[in-house]
């Protein structure tokens, strides 16, 4: 199939190799950042000059980009993908992003009959390198069906979850889980250390009792324990996260009242300067508030 990519990022590029990989013909462009493009160029895609060219030479594009207002733009911007869409091609957007913006979309894009998935992923850079990300997919059944094998050269986990804007909805609702969690670990945590508990006997005796999140085995060794916060998933993007399930929350009048905390958490680690960081560095921010490193053996100041 020849397939265009756009969003090259610590997600977008791996999962293109993937999709080079499963024998597909690749089309995809710059932004900002040459390398990536020139790395798939050496491995035999074609650069293309704006997204209105990927469009037209591909059967399906896949976009992964960082939230709304980049999906806009490539999409819907000057030579953006719209340009280049004629009828029977589809779109893979991949982003997480708000549910308002793709079903936007969708409805402009079926106009022009063009085809849309909204399939956010799961995962991070390590399963997107392997091709075993989660993949979440709002959209017809019929439509997935087709596009099914070139999604499973990027994921090993597929599921259908409902119509356009359900994919995002999914997303969101981890992502904010996934925060509250890990902002729990930082904050309990701090208490037991402050009280002289090791955080390595914390992890053993929690992870075998009723406390457990998966979150402690994905950020407790290699970040928190060890003081190590190298991206992973930069704390900036898990603050963009909140900030949508929030943005969802307000336009249904519901209260998120765990999730806006989170948010806080996360826009005030981010501006102590700890934004580019793994979002694990929120909750080493929140333990440090009550003295306490979560770096084993504890680390706990007066
Ligand atoms: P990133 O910031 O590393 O990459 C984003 C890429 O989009 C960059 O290469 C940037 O140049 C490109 N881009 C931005 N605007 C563009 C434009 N107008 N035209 C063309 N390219 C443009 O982000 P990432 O970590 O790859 O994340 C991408 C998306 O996937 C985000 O929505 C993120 O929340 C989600 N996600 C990330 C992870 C992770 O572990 N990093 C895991 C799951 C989901």
């Amino acid at each position: 199939m020849k397939v265009g990519f756009i969003g090259l990022g610590a997600m977008g590029l791996p999962m293109a190799k993937r999709v080079l990989g499963g024998g597909h013909d690749l089309f995809t462009m710059f932004h900002h950042n040459r390398a990536p493009a020139d790395e798939l160029a050496s491995l035999g895609a074609r650069v293309m000059a704006c997204a209105a060219e990927v469009a037209s030479e591909s059967d399906a594009v896949i976009t992964i980009l960082p939230a709304d207002a980049e999906v806009r733009e490539v999409v819907l911007g000057p030579a953006g993908l719209v340009e280049g869409f004629t009828s029977g091609k589809v779109l893979i957007e991949m982003t997480t992003a708000t549910p308002r913006m793709i079903q936007d979309i969708e409805r402009m894009l079926a106009e022009k009959g063009v085809g849309l998935l909204d399939a956010p992923v799961s995962g991070g850079t390590t399963a997107a390198a392997a091709g075993s990300l989660t993949i979440m997919v709002g959209g017809d059944p019929a439509l997935l069906n087709e596009m099914r094998p070139l999604l499973e050269t990027m994921g090993k986990t597929i599921l259908h979850v409902g119509p356009v804007g359900l994919g995002k909805v999914v997303k969101l609702v981890n992502q904010t889980l996934a925060a509250i969690h890990l902002l729990a670990i930082g904050e309990v945590f701090a208490l037991g250390i402050r009280s002289g508990a090791d955080p390595r006997t914390l992890y053993e005796v929690v992870r075998a009792s009723s406390g457990y999140s998966k979150m402690m085995d994905l950020r407790l060794p290699g970040f928190l324990l060890e003081g190590a916060f190298q991206p992973g998933f930069r704390l900036e993007l898990m603050k963009k996260d909140l900030n949508l399930a929030l943005d969802s929350a307000q336009m249904l009048g519901i209260p998120l009242l765990f999730g806006s905390l989170a948010a806080q958490v996360f826009t005030a680690a981010s501006r102590a300067g700890r934004g580019a960081e793994d979002f694990a560095a929120a909750a080493d921010f929140l333990s440090r508030l009550a003295g306490a490193e979560l770096r084993s053996p504890a680390v706990g100041q007066a």
